[in-house]
């Protein structure tokens, strides 16, 4: 029996999740999930104002607060997205702010997301698409001032629709350049389960490039579903602690206060979360 931990989950707090926090914790205890990250979006982008404008930190915190007095196993988290473009807002609205994990994430390029259709076109070839993307991701952690790399590789998620061809070995340069910077900063890798259920088809990011940063000496493994609807929650945890299994992956990450928490996958390590 695996200690399933989902680092990667968006509220109601989110702008465009239809989960109510009460219900997620009522699912974790049905689906035996030992611990939750609720990783709420604030996004600074010009067409994201709806969501910088959502995320309500008070009201998330005191809910927060009042489940952990029966539901410890809970961190609170947001997920940032393109904090190295918006420095100055991003690291003032941190201020005073007590938050267990951020996420960092690329969610636009210039006024258009790398997961839809529209951004692949704007590029003379998909590999030039997926090289502007890797760009981006490597400003966002050579910034850092975050403690999880959320869904490197989300070019693929659609993007596998326009490159079949796209495998690690292809992107090598890019993405090593991206690995060691995490590893150096002390950032974890998150698998986003997110790809399994869209054209990717697979983790983000997927195997190959999970072993690479395990050879370049990464040890900061984190997992989520990044779901938004019910029938999303936990997906593909299943697949990603099968996969662990496999590459001899024993420990995950989950954050609390900012701190890293190493917990043992297996029900039979001792070493129980201190809640
Ligand atoms: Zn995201
Ligand atoms: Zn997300």
């Amino acid at each position: 029996m695996y200690k399933f931990v989902d680092m990667h989950i968006h509220s109601t707090f989110s702008w465009d999740s239809e989960m109510e926090v009460d219900r997620i914790v009522e699912m974790a205890k049905e689906n035996q999930i030992s611990f939750i990250g609720l990783a709420e979006h604030l996004d600074f982008h010009s067409q994201h104002e709806k969501s910088y404008m959502f995320y309500n930190y008070d009201d998330c915190f005191q809910k927060i607060q009042s489940i952990k007095k029966s539901f410890p196993q809970i961190s609170m988290g947001i997920e940032a997205g393109e904090p190295y473009l918006y420095k100055d807002a991003y690291e003032k609205y941190l201020e005073n702010k007590k938050f267990d994990f951020i996420l960092g994430s690329v969610h636009w390029i210039d006024d258009v997301s790398p997961v839809e259709d529209r951004y692949f076109y704007k590029y003379s070839t998909v590999e030039d698409a997926y090289k502007k993307y890797f760009e981006e991701e490597f400003k966002l952690v050579n910034y850092g001032n975050f403690d999880i790399v959320a869904h490197l590789t989300l070019v693929h998620r659609n993007g596998r629709k326009f490159e079949s061809g796209f495998s690690y070995n292809k992107y090598k340069k890019e993405i090593d350049d991206i690995l060691k910077i995490i590893i150096k900063k002390n950032i974890a890798l998150e698998i986003n389960c997110s790809g399994l259920r869209m054209a990717a088809g697979d983790f983000i990011p997927d195997e190959e490039i999970i072993k690479a940063y395990l050879n370049l000496g990464g040890n900061l493994i984190t997992v989520g579903s990044d779901s938004h609807r019910y029938n999303q929650l936990f997906y593909g945890l299943n697949n990603a602690y099968e996969l662990f299994n496999r590459l001899k992956i024993d420990e995950v990450v989950i954050y609390k206060e900012r701190k890293p928490i190493k917990i043992k996958i297996k029900e039979d390590i001792k070493n129980e979360i201190k809640s």
